[in-house]
């Protein structure tokens, strides 16, 4: 008596646990499904956000159609596989890298052109310096007037447009003029006159 009141209890006991295991498996089965599609839609997404980083990329680094072309069909194509070839393969700089250095390197070039040294002894010198400092050549004279700087050869003052009459310039240029001897005894003349024999 009680083992058959028992067994239908036990039953129906085990009939709710087996009911909701069929249960599990209908909803995963019924997961599985979405699963898979949302799986082929991020592939899909994927593929597509990489070849259009790769189009992106490839025209910020070459403006060869061609090329551009060849790299986003290489990553349509194989997918990560053509990410990672074109990774391997595409120029290092991009366009605005190189125009960068470029302009850098011009920069570079035209301070370089810019400095300044002595006809005599190439020593490094600034544009207002009236002598070299290493060899004491003369460079550049002051308008007896407006005292700006002047170059040797000019014969009038560009500021003040003064003529600028004997003094330097002939000293400079004609080699040995006796006359001209006793002013440049003076200690600024010095070592100008000594350079020149
Ligand atoms: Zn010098
Ligand atoms: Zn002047």
């Amino acid at each position: 008596m009680n083992a058959t009141t028992i067994m239908p209890t036990l039953v129906l006991a085990a009939d709710p646990a087996g009911g909701s295991s069929n249960n599990l498996l209908t909803t995963l089965q019924g997961l599985v499904g979405p699963l898979i599609g949302c799986s082929i839609a991020f592939f899909v997404i994927f593929s597509l956000s990489i070849v259009i980083w790769t189009f992106r990329d490839i025209r910020s680094r070459t403006q060869d159609f061609l090329t551009q072309i060849l790299a986003t069909v290489l990553v349509a194509v194989f997918n990560v596989g053509g990410l990672f070839i074109y990774m391997i393969l595409r120029p290092r700089q991009t366009l605005a890298e190189i125009y960068e250095r470029q302009l850098e390197e011009e920069s570079l070039l035209a301070e370089m052109t810019e400095r300044q040294t002595c006809t005599n002894c190439h020593a490094r010198i600034e544009g207002d310096f009236q002598v070299c400092p290493s060899c004491g050549q003369k460079l550049k004279r002051p308008c007896p007037k407006c005292e700006r700087l002047l170059e040797l050869r000019w014969t009038f003052c560009p500021y003040c447009a003064t003529h600028l009459t004997g003094g330097a310039p002939p000293m400079q240029n004609m080699p040995g003029v006796p006359s001209m001897q006793p002013p440049s005894g003076m200690p600024m003349g010095g070592p100008v006159t000594g350079n020149r024999y």
